[in-house]
């Protein structure tokens, strides 16, 4: 029975009644539920999904009954009873027999209560993890329960749900969290609310969120749990994806686009100047912006393409069509380097063309600076090139049409949203460009609500980087190789891991490294680089190695984000297994852009965990770098790729990203037909669907968390 305080009958949701109120929980119990599970209210507990069940669907035979199974479940009578040995090693022994054989079940403890509870000749269900001592099979401290109840002897599927261990001393265990989800579902089920309309789970053949919940607790059949993950996942996925289109055409309503039609710039571009034939993908890209800039509506666009794929042509043809409709485009980057860097690769284009291009970054003297606001203003100056320098307030453009972001993940929404007030007019088009391939699964969900472009071709004619795997004791070839690469003129590039946790250890080995190297290569130039040096320091360093004065940069992971050195060639990753897949891709990418062979090495000792080895092979296997992506969702879990600050939006509580591609897409394109027939959700059908939004915004700051 429930315990209700006249307060808590008036609460709007029933599933916001506390934990506490659940007959057998209590405010003890209650809080350590929320401490370790935060599970507060009803509606946690019924969410506090099985991660796995125990499959007592099939009954074995006594005879293939073996002590290599994990968990079986047989059906058959108890013979007798016999105490065995003494002191500590007394143990209760029940002879099992069904037609096919005997087996032994073991107590060491609570024999008393056995004797009294089990009796011979009656027919039991016994459920536990055979052992072999000599030929005989036995099982400690078996389940078991008398054949009655017709469910059972039907057999099921046992929920067993994510539990910890502090919980598990306490006596909360899988066997209390049975108990109370079977008495919380007891009472809950009547106040359960569809909240899917009614045509749609017809078509989708999906079934009612009150069945799906009872049984993905307590699955009828193997049948029934499919049905109860497919109904839970696809309303999870469908939500979330209804809120980001949602997001998307408000914008889309509220914001109108500049229109941008006019491609005589950009063909004189492609008839004297293009420096080589676009890829088919670059071309496809070109024509998705174009119609988006054309279309009266404002872009946002994420453009991904692996490191080399050519995004910056690609961002360059776009700044032309804005250029021939008098405006203005910018173009920020994270960091002065990049921003120098897209500078230079695009000034070269620009001055073909005879357009106006200047770079704005921290270090713009004032007068510079005070020339470039003047002409920006005028709209003289056509691309603007920059850090975040170019947020500032006093940077105001004439009438900027396009903002291209680098990077994406550097820069958070406040600011790229910063940007696009620069136009009164109306928003610019935004384009956000990033080298990091997301699988697309992620990129739906964490941009759901921007269009995304992928370039996923290299130009003809790249050497692939070759990428091997070695181990320490190899330390003599690799500097020899090094020595080789150095004398036909490249440069080398040493990455050492470097994470918080372990900071002063890895600094050591960084500087050892650094040390041994500058031993092994007493006559070359040696960089070095890591995150606690100044600014200045790293600038400074990091310049000397683009200018080639030095030979070798020994690095932590700074280097990942964007630097070009196209005469680079050889990328030499100390301790790889450390590195999360993508990470170990995002630093190969810093290799391979010049005309020459590239190389990526990957070094680590003999101990190798399993799924070390999988992403060191890999790595050696493709330099695909969605295929990556794909291997690392599946090893990881998304939180882990995209790092904790966005991990949020990824906090599903049943869907999973790795392999719920096909329920999404559904999802997604279910949620985009229903937003375009019935954009307010209006209709009466829907009228459940409105519901559950308002229900999952109000859950968002959910009261009861906030302590
Ligand atoms: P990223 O996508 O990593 O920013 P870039 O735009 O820097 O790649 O391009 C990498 C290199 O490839 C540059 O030197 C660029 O000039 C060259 N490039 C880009 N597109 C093509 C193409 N279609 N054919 C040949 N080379 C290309
Ligand atoms: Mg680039």
């Amino acid at each position: 029975m429930i315990l209700f305080c006249s307060e808590y009958l008036v609460l709007a949701n029933y599933f916001d009644t506390s934990i506490e109120f659940l007959k057998g929980v209590g405010p003890q119990r209650a809080a350590l539920l929320q401490k370790e599970l935060k599970i507060h209210t009803f509606g946690d507990l019924i969410q506090h999904y099985p991660f796995r069940y125990e499959d007592r669907t099939r009954f074995y035979s006594i005879k293939e009954v073996n002590e290599t199974m994990p968990h079986v479940q047989i059906k058959g009578k108890i013979l007798r009873f016999e105490m065995m040995g003494g002191g500590r090693k007394k143990r209760l022994v029940a002879y099992f027999e069904d037609e096919t054989g005997e087996l032994e079940l073991v107590w060491f403890q609570g024999i008393n209560w056995t004797l009294d509870k089990i009796k011979p000749g009656i027919e039991y269900v016994v459920f536990g993890k055979p052992n072999r001592y000599g030929r005989t099979i036995s099982i400690a401290h078996p389940e078991i329960e008398p054949v009655t109840n017709t469910s059972e002897k039907k057999g099921f599927l046992q929920p067993v749900y994510p539990l910890s261990e502090k919980l598990r001393n306490k006596y909360l265990d899988n066997r209390f969290l049975i108990k109370i989800e079977k008495d919380l579902l007891a009472v809950a089920l009547p106040h359960v609310r569809e909240t899917l309309p009614d045509y749609l789970r017809k078509k989708l053949k999906l079934i009612s969120k009150s069945e799906a919940l009872q049984h993905i607790h307590f699955p009828q059949s193997h049948e029934w749990l499919t049905q109860s993950q497919n109904r839970l996942k696809f309303e999870e996925l469908f939500f979330i994806q209804l809120r980001l289109i949602k997001m998307k055409l408000v914008r889309q309503e509220k914001f109108k686009g500049l229109v941008f039609n006019d491609t005589s710039i950009l063909t004189r571009f492609y008839d004297e100047h293009l420096p080589f034939p676009l890829t088919e993908a670059q071309k496809k890209v070109i024509r998705e912006i174009y119609q988006d800039m054309k279309s009266g509506k404002q872009m946002n666009r994420l453009l991904q393409g692996d490191v080399g794929s050519g995004k910056t042509i690609v961002a360059f043809i776009c700044m032309l069509l804005v250029i021939g409709s008098d405006a203005q485009a910018a173009l920020m980057a994270p960091t002065e380097i990049l921003a120098q860097q897209h500078y230079n690769n695009l000034k070269k284009y620009a001055d073909m063309m005879d357009i106006s291009i200047s770079l704005l970054t921290g270090s713009t003297k004032k007068k510079a600076r005070n020339e470039l606001h003047y002409r920006l203003q005028t709209g003289e100056l056509k691309i603007l090139i920059g850090t975040h320098a170019l947020i500032e307030d006093e940077v105001k453009f004439n009438r900027l049409g396009l903002a291209v972001i680098d990077e994406q993940h550097r820069f958070g929404v406040a600011q790229r949203s910063k940007l696009w007030q620069k136009n009164k007019e109306a928003y610019p088009h935004v384009l956000v460009m990033t080298a990091t391939p997301i699988p697309r699964t992620l990129a739906m969900t964490l941009y759901g609500d921007l269009e995304i472009s992928v370039i996923d071709e290299l130009p003809k004619g790249r050497k692939p980087i070759k990428t091997t795997h070695q181990y320490d004791s190899h330390r003599l070839q690799i500097n020899e190789f090094i020595r080789q690469q150095i004398k036909s003129g490249r440069q080398i590039y040493i990455v050492y891991p470097l994470i918080e946790e372990s900071e002063k250890l890895d600094l050591k080995h960084l500087m050892d490294g650094y040390e041994s190297i500058v031993r092994a290569f007493p006559d070359v130039p040696v960089s070095i680089l890591h995150g606690k040096m100044k600014p200045e320091a790293k600038d400074f360093e990091m310049d000397r190695f683009v200018r080639g004065e030095t030979k070798i940069m020994v690095a932590t992971t700074v280097i990942e984000v964007g630097v070009d050195v196209p005469n680079a060639s050889v990328m030499i990753i100390e301790s790889a297994e450390r590195f999360g897949l993508s990470q170990l891709h995002q630093l190969r990418g810093r290799v391979g852009r010049g005309a020459e062979q590239s190389y990526c090495i990957l070094v680590t000792d003999y101990k190798l965990s399993a799924e070390s080895k999988i992403r060191l092979g890999t790595m050696v296997k493709t330099n695909n770098g969605f295929e990556i992506a794909e291997t690392d969702l599946k090893l990881r879990g998304p939180g882990d790729l995209m790092g904790t600050q966005q991990s949020g939006a990824l906090d599903l509580l049943i869907a999973d990203l790795g392999k719920d591609a096909a329920v999404l897409k559904v999802a997604r394109e279910t949620a985009i037909r229903i937003l375009e027939n019935d954009p307010e959700l209006a209709k009466p059908e829907h009228k459940v669907v409105k519901q559950q939004i308002e229900s999952l915004k109000k859950t968002a700051v959910n009261w009861s968390r906030i302590s």
